[in-house]
Protein backbone atom coordinates (compact mmCIF):
# COMPACT_ATOMS: atom_id res chain seq x y z
CA UNK A 1 0.00 0.00 0.00
CA UNK A 2 1.55 3.29 -0.96
CA UNK A 3 0.91 6.23 1.54
CA UNK A 4 1.56 9.76 -0.25
CA UNK A 5 3.90 11.86 1.32
CA UNK A 6 3.82 15.70 1.23
CA UNK A 7 6.36 17.89 1.87
CA UNK A 8 7.09 21.38 1.82
CA UNK A 9 8.66 23.50 -1.29
CA UNK A 10 9.61 26.78 -2.07
CA UNK A 11 9.63 29.22 -5.07
CA UNK A 12 11.29 26.84 -7.15
CA UNK A 13 12.78 29.88 -9.36
CA UNK A 14 14.47 32.45 -6.73
CA UNK A 15 14.21 29.42 -3.52
CA UNK A 16 12.69 31.81 -1.59
CA UNK A 17 9.58 31.52 0.67
CA UNK A 18 9.26 35.02 2.16
CA UNK A 19 8.66 36.59 -1.00
CA UNK A 20 5.53 34.63 -1.68
CA UNK A 21 1.73 34.87 -0.49
CA UNK A 22 -0.99 32.13 0.02
CA UNK A 23 -2.65 32.27 -3.20
CA UNK A 24 -5.34 29.03 -2.83
CA UNK A 25 -6.07 26.18 -0.60
CA UNK A 26 -5.45 22.84 -1.68
CA UNK A 27 -8.92 21.61 -3.38
CA UNK A 28 -8.42 18.11 -2.24
CA UNK A 29 -10.52 15.39 -0.62
CA UNK A 30 -9.28 12.72 1.09
CA UNK A 31 -11.03 9.88 -0.81
CA UNK A 32 -9.97 11.12 -3.49
CA UNK A 33 -6.20 11.84 -2.17
CA UNK A 34 -6.41 7.59 -1.26
CA UNK A 35 -7.66 6.90 -4.98
CA UNK A 36 -4.53 8.77 -6.22
CA UNK A 37 -2.18 6.99 -4.21
CA UNK A 38 -3.55 3.25 -4.57
CA UNK A 39 -5.27 3.20 -7.61
CA UNK A 40 -3.24 5.81 -9.76
CA UNK A 41 -4.59 4.71 -13.36
CA UNK A 42 -6.52 8.44 -13.63
CA UNK A 43 -5.55 11.15 -12.14
CA UNK A 44 -8.69 13.02 -10.51
CA UNK A 45 -10.15 16.36 -11.82
CA UNK A 46 -10.77 19.82 -10.46
CA UNK A 47 -8.65 19.54 -7.64
CA UNK A 48 -4.90 21.31 -6.97
CA UNK A 49 -2.64 21.68 -3.79
CA UNK A 50 -2.51 23.99 -1.95
CA UNK A 51 -0.61 26.96 -4.19
CA UNK A 52 1.86 30.42 -3.69
CA UNK A 53 2.15 33.18 -5.12
CA UNK A 54 5.54 34.50 -5.29
CA UNK A 55 5.61 38.25 -5.89
CA UNK A 56 9.09 38.37 -7.43
CA UNK A 57 9.29 35.56 -9.64
CA UNK A 58 5.14 35.92 -11.39
CA UNK A 59 5.07 32.23 -10.45
CA UNK A 60 1.96 29.90 -8.45
CA UNK A 61 3.59 26.34 -6.72
CA UNK A 62 2.33 23.80 -5.05
CA UNK A 63 3.77 24.10 -1.38
CA UNK A 64 2.92 21.30 0.11
CA UNK A 65 3.58 18.99 -2.71
CA UNK A 66 3.85 15.16 -3.11
CA UNK A 67 7.92 14.00 -3.00
CA UNK A 68 9.57 13.21 -6.21
CA UNK A 69 10.16 9.66 -5.86
CA UNK A 70 6.37 8.99 -5.62
CA UNK A 71 5.74 11.26 -8.56
CA UNK A 72 7.48 9.42 -10.75
CA UNK A 73 5.93 6.23 -9.45
CA UNK A 74 2.19 7.70 -10.15
CA UNK A 75 3.55 8.62 -13.61
CA UNK A 76 4.90 5.17 -14.61
CA UNK A 77 1.61 3.88 -14.34
CA UNK A 78 -0.66 6.32 -15.43
CA UNK A 79 -2.88 6.02 -18.90
CA UNK A 80 -2.47 7.60 -22.42
CA UNK A 81 -5.39 8.32 -24.53
CA UNK A 82 -4.69 11.51 -26.18
CA UNK A 83 -2.88 10.02 -29.05
CA UNK A 84 -4.89 12.32 -31.90
CA UNK A 85 -4.89 15.76 -29.65
CA UNK A 86 -1.08 14.48 -29.72
CA UNK A 87 -0.77 14.74 -33.25
CA UNK A 88 -2.55 18.10 -33.89
CA UNK A 89 -0.95 19.35 -30.80
CA UNK A 90 2.87 18.42 -32.70
CA UNK A 91 1.84 20.04 -36.19
CA UNK A 92 1.11 22.92 -33.77
CA UNK A 93 3.93 22.97 -32.23
CA UNK A 94 5.97 22.22 -35.47
CA UNK A 95 5.25 25.10 -36.60
CA UNK A 96 7.76 27.12 -34.60
CA UNK A 97 10.72 24.71 -35.95
CA UNK A 98 11.02 27.08 -39.37
CA UNK A 99 12.05 30.27 -37.08
CA UNK A 100 14.60 28.08 -34.61
CA UNK A 101 16.26 25.84 -36.90
CA UNK A 102 18.34 28.54 -39.04
CA UNK A 103 19.72 29.75 -35.90
CA UNK A 104 20.99 26.42 -34.40
CA UNK A 105 24.71 25.47 -34.48
CA UNK A 106 23.53 22.34 -37.06
CA UNK A 107 20.75 19.60 -37.09
CA UNK A 108 22.89 17.07 -35.59
CA UNK A 109 20.81 15.42 -32.64
CA UNK A 110 17.43 16.81 -31.02
CA UNK A 111 15.95 14.87 -27.87
CA UNK A 112 12.28 16.07 -26.89
CA UNK A 113 11.56 15.05 -23.39
CA UNK A 114 7.86 14.14 -22.37
CA UNK A 115 7.46 12.61 -25.78
CA UNK A 116 4.24 10.77 -25.13
CA UNK A 117 4.24 8.09 -28.25
CA UNK A 118 6.60 10.66 -30.08
CA UNK A 119 4.96 12.32 -32.27
CA UNK A 120 6.86 15.53 -32.04
CA UNK A 121 9.89 13.00 -32.96
CA UNK A 122 8.33 13.38 -37.07
CA UNK A 123 8.08 16.62 -36.98
CA UNK A 124 11.48 16.60 -36.07
CA UNK A 125 12.82 14.34 -38.45
CA UNK A 126 10.77 16.07 -41.17
CA UNK A 127 12.60 18.86 -40.37
CA UNK A 128 16.00 17.50 -41.30
CA UNK A 129 17.75 16.36 -38.29
CA UNK A 130 19.95 13.89 -38.12
CA UNK A 131 19.14 11.83 -34.93
CA UNK A 132 16.34 12.67 -32.96
CA UNK A 133 15.33 10.97 -29.56
CA UNK A 134 12.29 10.84 -27.24
CA UNK A 135 12.33 10.43 -23.40
CA UNK A 136 9.13 9.57 -21.53
CA UNK A 137 8.96 7.98 -18.44
CA UNK A 138 5.48 6.40 -18.35
CA UNK A 139 4.74 3.02 -20.37
CA UNK A 140 1.10 2.95 -21.91
CA UNK A 141 2.13 5.76 -24.60
CA UNK A 142 5.79 4.36 -25.94
CA UNK A 143 3.39 1.31 -26.04
CA UNK A 144 0.87 3.66 -28.54
CA UNK A 145 3.94 5.09 -30.25
CA UNK A 146 3.76 3.76 -34.04
CA UNK A 147 6.31 1.16 -35.23
CA UNK A 148 8.88 2.74 -36.59
CA UNK A 149 8.97 5.60 -33.81
CA UNK A 150 8.85 3.22 -30.80
CA UNK A 151 13.09 2.48 -31.35
CA UNK A 152 13.03 6.17 -30.77
CA UNK A 153 11.44 6.39 -27.79
CA UNK A 154 13.92 5.69 -24.06
CA UNK A 155 11.23 4.69 -21.40
CA UNK A 156 13.35 7.62 -18.90
CA UNK A 157 12.96 10.62 -17.45
CA UNK A 158 16.15 13.08 -18.12
CA UNK A 159 18.87 14.00 -15.76
CA UNK A 160 22.11 16.37 -15.99
CA UNK A 161 23.89 12.82 -17.45
CA UNK A 162 21.38 11.67 -19.94
CA UNK A 163 23.34 13.06 -22.68
CA UNK A 164 27.52 14.13 -23.10
CA UNK A 165 27.88 17.89 -21.64
CA UNK A 166 27.39 20.39 -24.94
CA UNK A 167 26.28 17.45 -27.12
CA UNK A 168 22.94 18.26 -28.47
CA UNK A 169 21.52 21.05 -31.02
CA UNK A 170 17.45 21.36 -29.20
CA UNK A 171 16.21 20.44 -26.93
CA UNK A 172 12.50 20.19 -26.98
CA UNK A 173 9.91 19.66 -23.97
CA UNK A 174 6.01 20.89 -24.48
CA UNK A 175 3.21 20.62 -21.13
CA UNK A 176 5.86 19.09 -18.90
CA UNK A 177 7.22 21.93 -17.17
CA UNK A 178 4.56 22.52 -14.77
CA UNK A 179 4.77 18.80 -13.59
CA UNK A 180 8.58 18.80 -12.65
CA UNK A 181 9.40 19.10 -8.94
CA UNK A 182 12.49 20.90 -9.74
CA UNK A 183 12.03 23.19 -12.99
CA UNK A 184 15.14 24.83 -12.37
CA UNK A 185 17.45 21.90 -12.33
CA UNK A 186 15.88 21.00 -15.22
CA UNK A 187 16.44 24.03 -17.50
CA UNK A 188 20.06 24.29 -15.71
CA UNK A 189 20.36 20.65 -17.14
CA UNK A 190 19.10 20.99 -20.12
CA UNK A 191 21.72 24.66 -20.94
CA UNK A 192 24.98 22.42 -19.94
CA UNK A 193 23.69 19.66 -22.56
CA UNK A 194 23.50 22.15 -25.29
CA UNK A 195 25.45 23.14 -27.32
CA UNK A 196 26.70 26.89 -27.49
CA UNK A 197 23.88 28.37 -29.86
CA UNK A 198 21.57 25.33 -28.94
CA UNK A 199 17.90 26.29 -27.92
CA UNK A 200 15.61 24.92 -25.59
CA UNK A 201 11.84 25.13 -26.91
CA UNK A 202 9.24 24.71 -23.89
CA UNK A 203 5.23 25.13 -24.24
CA UNK A 204 3.53 25.56 -21.21
CA UNK A 205 0.11 27.04 -19.48
CA UNK A 206 0.03 30.51 -19.31
CA UNK A 207 -1.66 31.52 -15.86
CA UNK A 208 -2.23 35.06 -17.37
CA UNK A 209 -3.87 34.01 -20.84
CA UNK A 210 -7.64 35.68 -21.07
CA UNK A 211 -9.11 31.64 -20.78
CA UNK A 212 -7.84 31.29 -17.39
CA UNK A 213 -9.05 34.73 -16.31
CA UNK A 214 -12.12 34.33 -17.01
CA UNK A 215 -12.77 30.50 -15.59
CA UNK A 216 -10.51 31.54 -12.52
CA UNK A 217 -9.85 28.65 -10.35
CA UNK A 218 -12.32 26.62 -12.61
CA UNK A 219 -9.85 26.39 -15.56
CA UNK A 220 -8.10 23.00 -16.22
CA UNK A 221 -4.79 24.31 -15.44
CA UNK A 222 -5.21 23.95 -12.12
CA UNK A 223 -4.80 20.48 -11.80
CA UNK A 224 -3.35 17.86 -9.12
CA UNK A 225 -0.41 17.07 -11.35
CA UNK A 226 1.29 21.23 -11.93
CA UNK A 227 3.53 21.94 -8.90
CA UNK A 228 3.59 25.33 -11.11
CA UNK A 229 2.11 27.42 -13.22
CA UNK A 230 4.02 30.03 -15.37
CA UNK A 231 3.53 33.64 -17.02
CA UNK A 232 5.43 35.09 -19.99
CA UNK A 233 7.46 36.45 -17.22
CA UNK A 234 8.42 33.75 -14.55
CA UNK A 235 8.72 31.25 -17.34
CA UNK A 236 11.68 34.22 -19.09
CA UNK A 237 12.64 34.29 -15.72
CA UNK A 238 13.19 30.44 -14.96
CA UNK A 239 15.12 30.26 -18.01
CA UNK A 240 17.45 33.18 -17.48
CA UNK A 241 18.48 32.19 -13.95
CA UNK A 242 19.43 28.59 -15.83
CA UNK A 243 21.98 30.54 -18.11
CA UNK A 244 20.48 30.94 -20.84
CA UNK A 245 21.19 34.04 -22.82
CA UNK A 246 18.11 35.44 -24.96
CA UNK A 247 14.81 33.96 -24.42
CA UNK A 248 11.67 34.59 -26.63
CA UNK A 249 8.27 34.12 -25.24
CA UNK A 250 5.19 33.92 -27.70
CA UNK A 251 1.40 32.92 -27.56
CA UNK A 252 0.66 29.86 -29.46
CA UNK A 253 -2.31 29.35 -31.50
CA UNK A 254 -3.18 25.79 -31.30
CA UNK A 255 -4.63 24.33 -34.31
CA UNK A 256 -7.44 21.79 -33.57
CA UNK A 257 -10.43 20.45 -35.50
CA UNK A 258 -13.60 22.35 -34.34
CA UNK A 259 -15.00 19.14 -32.47
CA UNK A 260 -12.32 19.40 -30.38
CA UNK A 261 -12.30 23.02 -29.63
CA UNK A 262 -15.94 22.49 -28.73
CA UNK A 263 -14.96 19.25 -26.33
CA UNK A 264 -12.11 21.76 -24.04
CA UNK A 265 -14.63 24.74 -24.19
CA UNK A 266 -16.52 24.43 -20.46
CA UNK A 267 -20.19 24.64 -22.05
CA UNK A 268 -22.49 22.85 -20.26
CA UNK A 269 -22.69 18.91 -20.74
CA UNK A 270 -26.08 18.97 -22.30
CA UNK A 271 -24.94 21.61 -24.81
CA UNK A 272 -21.59 20.01 -25.35
CA UNK A 273 -23.76 16.57 -26.39
CA UNK A 274 -25.98 18.91 -28.31
CA UNK A 275 -23.15 20.28 -30.69
CA UNK A 276 -20.97 17.45 -30.79
CA UNK A 277 -24.07 15.61 -31.64
CA UNK A 278 -24.80 18.32 -34.53
CA UNK A 279 -21.03 18.67 -35.79
CA UNK A 280 -21.18 14.64 -36.16
CA UNK A 281 -24.13 15.00 -39.19
CA UNK A 282 -21.62 17.58 -40.90
CA UNK A 283 -18.52 18.38 -41.83
CA UNK A 284 -18.09 21.72 -39.88
CA UNK A 285 -16.74 19.08 -37.09
CA UNK A 286 -13.34 18.18 -38.69
CA UNK A 287 -12.60 22.13 -40.00
CA UNK A 288 -9.18 22.85 -38.33
CA UNK A 289 -9.23 26.49 -36.98
CA UNK A 290 -6.26 28.17 -35.17
CA UNK A 291 -7.56 29.69 -31.31
CA UNK A 292 -5.10 30.84 -28.46
CA UNK A 293 -5.90 28.27 -26.00
CA UNK A 294 -3.78 29.82 -22.98
CA UNK A 295 -0.53 28.12 -24.29
CA UNK A 296 3.06 30.20 -24.27
CA UNK A 297 6.10 28.91 -25.95
CA UNK A 298 9.43 29.92 -24.39
CA UNK A 299 12.32 29.51 -26.93
CA UNK A 300 15.82 30.04 -25.27
CA UNK A 301 19.14 30.30 -26.81
CA UNK A 302 22.73 29.25 -24.86
CA UNK A 303 24.76 32.03 -25.52
CA UNK A 304 27.75 30.94 -27.85
CA UNK A 305 30.15 33.47 -27.28
CA UNK A 306 30.26 31.84 -23.78
CA UNK A 307 33.51 29.53 -22.58
CA UNK A 308 32.76 27.17 -20.08
CA UNK A 309 35.35 25.29 -18.13
CA UNK A 310 34.03 23.89 -15.00
CA UNK A 311 30.32 23.58 -16.39
CA UNK A 312 29.42 22.20 -12.50
CA UNK A 313 30.35 25.15 -11.01
CA UNK A 314 28.54 27.46 -12.99
CA UNK A 315 25.29 28.47 -11.75
CA UNK A 316 24.23 31.53 -13.30
CA UNK A 317 25.83 32.98 -16.22
CA UNK A 318 22.76 35.67 -17.27
CA UNK A 319 21.63 37.45 -14.55
CA UNK A 320 20.03 40.36 -16.80
CA UNK A 321 16.21 39.80 -16.91
CA UNK A 322 13.81 41.44 -19.22
CA UNK A 323 10.18 41.62 -17.08
ZN1 LIG B 1 10.33 33.34 -6.59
Amino acid sequence: MMRLELERRSCPICGKRHRSRRFAPSRISIEALDRLAFASRKMPEYMHWQLFECHDCDLLYADPAPRPDDLAMLYRDADFDSGLEARFASRTYGRFLSRIVPRLPDTNIAVDIGTGDGAFLVELLATGFEDVVGIEPSSAPIEAAAPSTRPLIRQDIFRGDSFAPESLSLITCFQTIEHLADPLTFCRDAWRTLKPGGALFLIGHNRRAISARLLGRNSPIFDIEHLQLFSPTSLRRLLNTSGFARTEISVVYNRYPVRYWVQLFPFSKALKKWLLRFLKQNRIGEFVIPLPAGNIAAIAYKGSDIVVRQPSDVQILHTSYEP
